[in-house]
């Protein structure tokens, strides 16, 4: 166990790591943000802060000196550097983050788990995608097998013509069949290193333009009526990876029962509804579950929660939305509201 008081590294300088910092806090704990930028928006809430590149092992280690744990907000920090961390458990274990950055090896993982994707196809050259699409069919959409996020690296294929025309990335691809789903949900877990395994109610997200826009809880009955299989894939994952932390897999809701989409392995956005309308936060309990604590309630708080996303120039809106007494309003202070960038969330109960 890692008593409060300790420091704990996060890998990453995002808002996830800033909120995961203030609960860490709240339990007594410092932090020190790892991250490539200056103006990591982690850090301005952290004692402390190691600004380099995702390659300099130096730093790293000495980053992990100073630390008692370390886990990881970020998605994409590279894994083979990670080996300068070696004196310090890296916490969920560096294997989850190396099967859920590349959506090809993701998705055979949730097969052999028994989950169910879309189809799927490997794409290096435009012969690859040309087949793809022949064999599973269009509409579909390629993606970058690695780095994409929040809808970036996605082509949307419309039919046999759209493939033959697209100009390829040199980057290894994965098209995927275009799900006909009614809606789409995710699977929030937190496991111990002991194996508790706990889950917050599944929330139903909308994303708009790739981005997630609003998650609410509870979800609709079609949806909840297939969050037991959905779970039952994410506590085998959860198992497989021997996994220490919070665990979050995405779900398309289709007449066929639900479709694996990806694995993300930390704290997720659909959860951020947790802070005020569980009993305990997913950042609360990722906090516990790397420090070896007993893992928090997961209950809702309430009886409904919607959360939504405050993106680009709509963090403009802070006055009016601050107006109404019973949204929470998160911002995370970063300093340019680009199209598309996530600024804050609001997050209201029904009580
Ligand atoms: P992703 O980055 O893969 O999570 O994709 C972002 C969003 O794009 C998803 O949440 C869906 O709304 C949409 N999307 C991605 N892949 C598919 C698919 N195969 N079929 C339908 N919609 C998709």
């Amino acid at each position: 166990m890692i008593p409060p008081g300790e420091t704990i590294g996060i890998l990453g300088g995002g808002q996830l790591g800033r909120m995961l910092a203030m609960a860490a806090a709240q339990l007594g704990y410092r932090c020190h943000v790892y991250a490539p930028e200056a103006d990591s928006i982690a850090a301005e809430v952290c004692g402390g802060f190691t600004c380099a590149g995702w390659y300099d092992t130096d730093a790293l280690a000495r980053f992990a000196r100073d630390c008692a744990v370390i886990t990881y907000e970020f998605e994409n920090v590279p894994v083979p550097p990670l080996a300068a961390l070696s004196e310090v458990a890296v916490l969920p274990h560096p294997r989850a983050l190396e099967t859920a950055q590349d959506r090809l090896l993701e998705k055979r993982f949730a097969e052999e788990l028994g989950g169910i994707p879309a189809n799927y196809a490997a794409v290096d050259t435009s012969g690859d995608l040309h087949a793809a699409a022949h064999r599973i069919g269009t509409p579909g959409i390629l993606k970058t097998r690695r780095d994409g996020y929040d809808g970036k690296g996605q082509w949307r294929i419309a039919d046999p013509a759209a493939a033959l025309a697209l100009e390829l990335p040199a980057k290894p691809l994965i098209y995927e069949a275009l799900v006909d789903f009614s809606a789409e949900f995710s699977v929030i877990l937190v496991r111990g290193g002991d194996g508790d395994v706990r889950f917050w109610d599944s929330p139903e997200n909308v994303h708009k333009g790739g981005i997630l826009s609003r998650s609410a809880v509870p979800a609709s009955k079609h949806v909840a009526a297939q969050v037991p299989a959905a779970r039952e894939l994410a506590r085998n994952a959860a198992e497989a990876l021997d996994y220490v932390g919070v665990l979050t897999l995405e779900f398309f809701a289709t007449a066929r029962g639900p479709v694996f989409n990806e694995m993300a392995p930390r704290v997720h956005n659909s959860g951020h509804w947790t802070i005020e309308g569980a009993v305990t936060s997913q950042f609360e309990n990722h906090v516990r579950a790397i420090c070896g604590l007993p893992l928090g309630d997961t209950a809702l708080a309430a009886k409904g929660v919607e959360m939504r996303n405050v993106i680009g120039d709509t963090v403009e809106d802070w006055p009016e939305i601050l107006s109404d007494p019973a949204n929470h309003l998160h911002l995370y202070g970063k300093a340019a509201a680009r199209p598309g960038r996530k600024m804050g969330h609001v997050t209201r109960l029904s009580l």
